[in-house]
Parts: C-alpha cells; sequence; structure tokens
C-alpha cells in the first residue's frame, strides 16, 4: 500500500490529530545518541482498539512499525528508518483505576511513571520502581525494556512489579493477559515474555501493576572507602542489619564523585580523595524508630571499620543533596567527550577486577581518556562513562567494556537492552541456542518481521 493510502487508513482510526507527517515527526526529539528521526509518519493511537485497528494494517501491508513510549531509553531502540512508521504510545495515558485493598493499579501504557508515583500519594501506596528518566518514561516502555533502577535490591525489577497486561500483538490480535493476582501458576506466564522484548513482539496497551505500602521514613547516608571490598561487605552488613529496609545502595568511584563536585558543581558532603562513594537508603514505616535503626547500624558498620567517613541526612534538602551527586549525568555528559555510556552486571565479588581491566584497557590506548563508573552495586550493575578517542572509535571503546566480561559470565546490559547499540555484542551473554530461541520466539508472534526491524539480533528476523 502505497504511504498516502496508509495516511488516509491511519486517518480514519485515529482521527486527524492521531497522525503526525512530514517536518512534524523528522523534527522530533531523536532519543539519545540517535541523531535525526528518519520515518516521516506518526500515528498517536487512543485506545487498544486503535492499535489493533492500526496492526492488523500494517501486518497487511507488510509496514515496519516502530514503537515509541517517552523516548528516554539509551540503546537506539526506537531509531527509525526512512519508509518506516512510529506508533506512538504518548496519548495512552490514563490511569483507569487504583484498587487501594487489593494493591494494583491498571494504566494505559503511555502513562509518564512520575505521575503515576505522584498519584498514588493520597492512596498511602507507592509504585517502587524509580530512575532517573522518570520524568519522560513511560509505564509500557518500562515493561518493554524490563526497567531497573534505584529500587530494584529490595523490590525487583519492572519484572517483578507487572502482574497482568493487554499486548497487540503485529497481526492486530489483542492478548488480554489482566490478571491482578500476585499468584497464578496456571501454564506459561505469558506476559514475561514481552517484558524485556524491546518492542519485537507486540505492542503493551495496558498494565496491571503491583503497588507497596508508601514508605513512611526515609532515611539516606552517604559514605566513602577506599577499599571496594570493604563496600561489598557494607552492602551485606547493611542489608543484613536493617532487616529488609535497604532500598537502595548507589556506589559512585572517585572520577564521577569528583567530576560532580567540581567548582560551581554539587557541594561535596565529603572530601574528594576516596575511590568510592555509597549512597546508602532505607525506607521504612516509622520515623523515630528508623532512625535509631539506621544510625545504630551505620555506627556499627563504622565500628567494624567498613567505611572511612560518612555523613547522614538531617533533611529533605541533604537527602536531595546526596542523591543530587548520583542522579546528575550533565557533567558528566558535558565533561567526558565523545561520550559513551554502557550498562554492564557481572558478580559484586568480580566487580573491583573488571574495572580494573576495562580501566587499564582504556588507558592503554588513550592515557587521557575519561573513564567513571557509577551503578546500582546491590544488584550487581555497573555504569560506565567514558570520553576517550573520537567517535569513529566507538567499537574499539565497547571492546574494552565488553571484552573483559566473559571470564566473568557478566551481561552486556543488565537494564537497558540491547537496541541497536549492543547487538554485535549479544553473543558473549547468550549462547547459540538461546539466541536461536528467541528468534523463534520472534519469528513466532511477528511472523512479517514488521515489529521494531533490526533491533536486538544482529541478523534481522523476518
Ligand atoms: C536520566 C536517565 C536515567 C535512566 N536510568 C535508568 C535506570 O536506572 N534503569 C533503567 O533501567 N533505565 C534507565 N534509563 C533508561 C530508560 O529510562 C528506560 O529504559 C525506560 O524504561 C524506557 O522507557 P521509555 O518509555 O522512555 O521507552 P522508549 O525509550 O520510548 O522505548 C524503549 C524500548 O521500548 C519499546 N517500547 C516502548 N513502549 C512500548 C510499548 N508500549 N509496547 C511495546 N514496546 C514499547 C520501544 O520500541 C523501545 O524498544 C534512564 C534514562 C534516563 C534518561
Amino acid at each position: 500500500m502505497p504511504p498516502s493510502a496508509l495516511i488516509d487508513e491511519f486517518r480514519a482510526i485515529v482521527g486527524e490529530g492521531g497522525v503526525l507527517t512530514g517536518d512534524d515527526v523528522t523534527g522530533r526529539y531523536p532519543g539519545y545518541f540517535m541523531q535525526r528521526v528518519e520515518a516521516d509518519i506518526l500515528v498517536r493511537p487512543e485506545t487498544t482498539e486503535q492499535v489493533s485497528q492500526i496492526m492488523a494494517l500494517c501486518n497487511a501491508a507488510g509496514q515496519p512499525v516502530v514503537i515509541q513510549g517517552g523516548m528516554s531509553g539509551w540503546v537506539r531502540a526506537t531509531q527509525t528508518r526512512q519508509g518506516e512508521v512510529i506508533l506512538s504510545l504518548e496519548r495512552m495515558n490514563r490511569i483507569e483505576s487504583i484498587d487501594p485493598a487489593n494493591r494494583t493499579a491498571i494504566v494505559q501504557a503511555g502513562v509518564i511513571l512520575e505521575r503515576f508515583q505522584d498519584d498514588l500519594e493520597p492512596y498511602g501506596l507507592s509504585f517502587p520502581l524509580d530512575l532517573g528518566g522518570r520524568g519522560s518514561c513511560q509505564l509500557g516502555g518500562n515493561a518493554a525494556t524490563n526497567a531497573g533502577g534505584m529500587r530494584v535490591i529490595r523490590y525487583g525489577m519492572m519484572r517483578e512489579q507487572v502482574l497482568g497486561m493487554e499486548v497487540v500483538l503485529a497481526d492486530g490480535r489483542v492478548l488480554s493477559s489482566m490478571n491482578r493476582m500476585i499468584k497464578n501458576n496456571t501454564g506459561y506466564d505469558l506476559k514475561q515474555l514481552f517484558i524485556g522484548s524491546e518492542g519485537t513482539l507486540g505492542v503493551i496497551t495496558r498494565l496491571v501493576l503491583r503497588l507497596r505500602e508508601r514508605p513512611v521514613s526515609s532515611n539516606t547516608a552517604l559514605v566513602c572507602c577506599d577499599s571496594f571490598d570493604r563496600i561489598a561487605k557494607l552492602l551485606r552488613h547493611m542489608d543484613g542489619a536493617l532487616g529488609g529496609l535497604l532500598s537502595a545502595f548507589e556506589l559512585v568511584d572517585n572520577s564521577f564523585y569528583r567530576t560532580n563536585t567540581g567548582e560551581g558543581r554539587h557541594p561535596a558532603p565529603l572530601g574528594s580523595d576516596k575511590p568510592y562513594y555509597a549512597m546508602i537508603e532505607a525506607l521504612g514505616s516509622d520515623h523515630e524508630r528508623d532512625r535509631d535503626l539506621f544510625e545504630s547500624v551505620l555506627a556499627d558498620a563504622a565500628e567494624k571499620g567498613l567505611f572511612d567517613d560518612a555523613i547522614v541526612a538531617r533533611s529533605e534538602k541533604d537527602r536531595d543533596a546526596i542523591w543530587g551527586i548520583r542522579e546528575d549525568l550533565e557533567h558528566i555528559v558535558h565533561d567526558f567527550q565523545p561520550f559513551y555510556a554502557f550498562d554492564v552486571s557481572l558478580p559484586v565479588g568480580d566487580m573491583e577486577a573488571y574495572m580494573g581491566e576495562v580501566t587499564r584497557r582504556l588507558k592503554s590506548i588513550w592515557p587521557e581518556g575519561g573513564i567513571a563508573f557509577l551503578g546500582h552495586v546491590g544488584d550487581g550493575n555497573l555504569h560506565i562513562a567514558i570520553g576517550a578517542g573520537t567517535t569513529e572509535d566507538r567499537e574499539q571503546v565497547e571492546s574494552c567494556v565488553y571484552e573483559p566480561l566473559r571470564p566473568f559470565g557478566g551481561s552486556v546490559s543488565a537494564e537497558h537492552g540491547i537496541g541497536l547499540e549492543k547487538k554485535p555484542w549479544l553473543s558473549i551473554t547468550r549462547n547459540p541456542l538461546e539466541r536461536g530461541l528467541m528468534r523463534d520466539i520472534k519469528q513466532m508472534f511477528d511472523p512479517k518481521g514488521i515489529l521494531n526491524p533490526g533491533k536486538i539480533f544482529a541478523e534481522e528476523a523476518s
């Protein structure tokens, strides 16, 4: 079907305002690490029924479709090519219901994470997934990438928050698995296939999400330490002694800390001479009791020599100041040019050796290159910021980061996904049989290969 005929069909489904074309599409924000939107047709459905009709139409026409959520992803999974159609979830942004007794909510996939978190406040409930992209990412995008973030150590990844799901398949059929129970062992859990599928298996249109009690107390500390081994011991100590309250344990290295606390940037609560800094957070239900517990557990850790210095937040302002150092990426992106960002995982016990090897490889090629490690160390997840070489050197920089994962059995993607960015390196983490079965699943759900073609797999599935 020629594009003009397709546009008319789309307008008949979603109305005039639901279809954008030409400069209105190519002039949109292309997303992280992407230069330009190449596709020039964008459809913005409002209902599952409309998504179903769009997909049936595209499938019949063999029309490639790229699903876009909040465009906060880091692996170019929403990149488009000429001739593709963008299906944006931006108008499917309704919180349909919140059930306080069952502690569940039903949402459309385009609801922004931060808005959802805010809207739960009056109910005394919370949605524990939290990440730096919260102001733009969508819950559907969080599911499609199996997002992680700051609180995985306590609550798990997005996979653990999704109870039910509605998905429009490539051919337009609507798979409704809107389960509202925590327990439901009735054969294969189909929704799990779509979680982390990066828009290659179906369009997630609605979700049933698990909610938690809203924490009342929050205690935060910043500690510094001159050995990674002690940081790993501190993590275990805090997790064990806080009796389930530990909700974040984030690491930044000296390079990251110094960059963000440099002149005119964030104030440095602790001196900047230590190799490692950890942000520790405990969420609980009783201000006084939790504060006393937090401080005594920290004091105990100090006595055991598990860190060198610490500062405990006494106010919301202190707390924001500590988290600001961890969450602000602006200065890193500014100072580290050309900027390369990585997201890997490996066992905590292997992290120090890994960081040493990556640094050694990088510095042997670019002695002046910048490198900083940060991450959700409680989950074995490291982010690496690199500013080295030129934009032409991407493959060599990537090799410095990914090759050393092999001996540790690490993963090239802890939480960001594969997209276009990491597909040449997928084989480090997934063996031939795993990759083959993944392709079989893709073939089963999307035999014509119209959904997000070219993403995840080195060869196009079609
Ligand atoms: C400052 C910052 C910090 C971040 N920190 C973290 C972090 O700590 N942890 C983490 O995991 N991520 C992090 N991210 C990355 C990003 O926010 C997540 O990957 C997020 O889940 C992407 O959601 P999105 O709606 O923006 O999806 P998009 O970027 O729009 O899309 C991502 C992928 O999901 C697919 N997709 C989107 N919506 C749907 C849908 N409804 N149905 C099917 N497929 C869909 C797309 O096709 C694409 O493949 C961060 C990003 C930023 C900007």
